[in-house]
C-alpha cells in the first residue's frame, strides 16, 4: 500500500474508538474517563481522541511497573533472554515500519518517507544496538588494600535503577521513545513513558509491539496525559529515575520536582547549534549541509544548525547556495513522497516560529527567503524555509531557540572571535565545522562548548556514540555505555576471605 492508502486505513481505525492508556499490559481508559484530542497538523482537524492520564493513572502505572520490576520473571530473566526480547521488538518495528511512519506523519506532520528512512530505521537500530548490552554490562573485581593482611574479595555489580519515568517530546516521538526505553529495559528497569500530548500515537503502538514481542505486562507502560501527568511522574515517590527530552525551561522544573525525592535525572534539552564554514571548505557541500541541518524535520530538531557562521570572504556564495536550496525544498503533505517538509507540529508552534520572524525583522535582520506560510497551503501549520541575514550577535533570533525552519546567518573574519561568538550561548548541544584544513578543524572542535561536534558532516547520530549537551543543554548522555549507566546503580560487595 502507498502512504495515502495506509493513512486511509489508519484514519478509519482511529475514528472508531479512543486511544486508551497502556498499563500493566492492558489498554484501559483513564480513571477519570477524560480524553484529549490529538490533531493532524496538516489539516488542523482532530485525528484521534486519546485517554488523558492524570495523577491517579500515573500512580496505577508506577505500581504496575514496580510489580513487574520486582517479579522474578523480569528481575531474574537471564541476560540472553532479555537480548532476544529487544531483538524481537526491533523485528516487529521493522515489520510495521511503513504503518508506523504514516502514523507518525499523521500525528506529527513530518513526511512519511523521511520518517521511515530516519526515525523508524533509527528506532530499529537503537533496539538492536541495546540488545547487545545485557550480555556485556557487568561489574569489576577490584584490587583493594585492606589493613593487617586480611584477604578481601571486592567486586562491583550493576543493578537496574528500578522504575524509570520517561518523558518524551513531539519532534521525534518514536525515536525518542526508543532512545529511552531500549537502554532502560536492557538494564532491567521497568518504565512508565509519558508521550507528548501532541504526538501520543506511535508510543502507544510501540507499547503494544513490546507486549507482542513478549515483554512481561507492566515492564513498559505508556500513559499519555496533558497538564499534570509529567509532574505526577516526576514527583512520584516510587519512581527511581526520570529521563526527559524537551525545553530547558521544563528541564529546570523537572529538576525542582525531582528534588523532593532526590531522583536521578537525565535531561536532553534545547540548543542553538552553530554551523561554521571556513573559506577553504567545499562550499557547495557545506551550503547543502547548512540547509539540511536546519530545515530537516521542519527545523524541529534539538541539534538543528540554527546559527550559520560563514567566513566573510565566501559568505555571498554560500548564502546564495543556501537560499537556492531553501527555495527548491517542497513544503506539503507528509503523505506526498515529493515533500521535503511537512507542517509544524501544532498551531502553538506555528505561532511561536512566526513570532520569532516578526522579532527578527523588528530587530533589523532581513529575510533572504521565506518568512511565513507557503502559497497554496492555507490549511494546517505549514511554514516556509526561512533564512535571516543582517543579523547581529545580541539579537534574540541569534540567542533563542526558535525550533522551526529558520536559519540566522552571521559572518566572521577572525577565528578567535568566531569561537567566542559560537560559545556565547547558554546552550551547548552540538556544532558543525566545514573545512579541509585538519588542524583548524581539530582546534575549533576542541574550543567549542558542545556535546557533539560534526566535521564536514552534520546531524549524524548513532546508538553507539554518546549524545547530550554541555551547559544548559542537559545532564548526562544518551546512547552507548553511558545510557546503560544512567539506568543502573553500582553496588560494591566486600567479602572477607580471611
Ligand atoms: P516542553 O519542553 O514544554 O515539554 C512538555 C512536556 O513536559 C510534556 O510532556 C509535559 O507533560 C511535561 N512537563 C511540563 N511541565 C512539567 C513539570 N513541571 N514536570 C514534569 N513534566 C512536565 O515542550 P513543549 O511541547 O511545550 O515545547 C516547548 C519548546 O520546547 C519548543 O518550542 C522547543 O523549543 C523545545 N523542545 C525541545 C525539544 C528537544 O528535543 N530538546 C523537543 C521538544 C520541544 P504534562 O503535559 O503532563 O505537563
Amino acid at each position: 500500500m502507498n502512504p495515502t492508502q495506509i493513512a486511509e486505513s489508519l484514519l478509519a481505525t482511529l475514528a472508531k474508538r479512543p486511544q486508551q492508556l497502556l498499563i500493566d499490559g492492558k489498554r484501559i481508559d483513564s480513571l477519570a474517563g477524560e480524553y484529549f484530542d490529538t490533531v493532524n497538523p496538516a489539516t488542523g482537524e482532530t485525528l484521534a481522541k486519546v485517554a488523558c492520564g492524570a495523577k491517579e493513572d500515573i500512580d496505577l502505572a508506577v505500581k504496575a511497573a514496580r510489580r513487574a520490576f520486582e517479579n522474578p520473571a523480569w528481575r531474574r530473566m537471564n541476560a540472553m533472554d532479555r537480548t532476544k526480547l529487544l531483538l524481537k521488538l526491533a523485528d516487529l518495528i521493522e515489520r510495521d515500519a511503513d504503518e508506523l511512519a504514516v502514523l507518525e506523519c499523521l500525528d506529527n506532520g513530518k513526511p512519511a518517507h523521511l520518517t521511515r528512512l530516519v526515525e523508524i530505521e533509527g528506532s530499529i537500530k537503537t533496539f538492536r544496538y541495546f540488545a547487545g548490552w545485557p550480555t556485556k554490562f557487568g561489574g569489576e573485581t577490584l584490587p583493594v588494600s585492606p589493613r593487617g593482611g586480611a584477604r578481601i574479595l571486592n567486586y562491583t555489580t550493576r543493578e537496574p535503577i528500578g522504575v524509570a519515568g520517561l518523558i518524551v517530546p513531539w519532534n521525534y516521538p518514536m525515536s525518542m521513545a526508543a532512545w529511552k526505553i531500549a537502554p532502560a529495559v536492557a538494564a532491567g528497569c521497568a518504565v512508565v513513558l509519558k508521550p507528548a500530548e501532541q504526538t501520543p500515537l506511535t508510543a502507544l503502538r510501540l507499547g503494544e509491539l513490546a507486549l507482542e514481542a513478549g515483554f512481561p505486562p507492566g515492564v513498559i507502560n505508556i500513559v499519555p496525559g496533558f497538564g499534570d501527568a509529567g509532574a505526577a511522574l516526576v514527583e512520584h515517590p516510587d519512581v527511581n529515575k526520570i529521563a526527559f527530552t524537551g525545553s530547558t525551561e521544563v528541564g529546570k522544573k523537572i529538576v525542582q520536582g525531582c528534588a523532593g525525592t532526590l531522583k536521578k535525572v537525565s535531561l536532553e534539552l534545547g540548543g542553538k547549534s552553530p554551523h561554521i564554514i571556513l573559506p577553504d571548505a567545499d562550499l557547495d557541500a557545506a551550503a547543502a549541509s547548512v540547509a539540511n541541518g536546519i530545515f530537516f524535520n521542519q527545523g524541529q530538531t534539538c541539534t538543528a544548525g540554527s546559527r550559520l557562521y560563514v567566513h566573510q570572504s565566501c559568505s555571498e556564495h554560500v548564502l546564495e547556495a543556501v537560499a537556492a536550496h531553501a527555495k527548491r525544498l517542497k513544503v506539503g503533505s507528509g503523505l506526498d513522497p515529493a515533500s521535503d517538509l511537512g507542517p509544524l507540529v501544532s498551531k502553538e508552534q506555528w505561532d511561536r516560529v512566526s513570532s520569532y520572524v516578526s522579532i527578527g525583522r523588528g530587530e533589523g535582520a532581513k529575510t533572504l527567503v521565506g518568512g511565513g506560510r507557503p502559497h497554496g497551503l492555507e490549511r494546517g501549520y505549514f511554514f516556509e524555509p526561512t533564512v535571516f541575514v543582517n543579523a547581529a550577535p545580541r539579537m534574540r533570533i541569534v540567542r533563542e531557540e526558535i525550533f522551526g525552519p529558520v536559519l540566522t546567518a552571521l559572518t566572521w573574519n577572525d577565528v578567535d572571535d568566531l569561537i567566542a561568538q559560537a560559545n556565547d550561548s547558554p546552550y551547548g548541544l552540538a556544532a558543525g565545522i566545514w573545512t579541509n584544513d585538519l588542524s583548524s578543524a581539530h582546534r575549533i572542535a576542541e574550543a567549542l562548548q558542545a556535546g557533539t561536534v560534526w566535521i564536514n558532516c552534520f546531524n549524524l547520530v548513532d546508538p553507539a556514540t554518546p549524545f547530550g549537551g554541555f551547559k544548559q543543554s542537559g545532564w548526562g548522555r544518551e546512547h552507548g555505555r553511558q545510557a546503560m549507566e544512567m539506568y543502573s546503580e553500582t553496588k560494591s560487595v566486600w567479602v572477607n576471605l580471611t
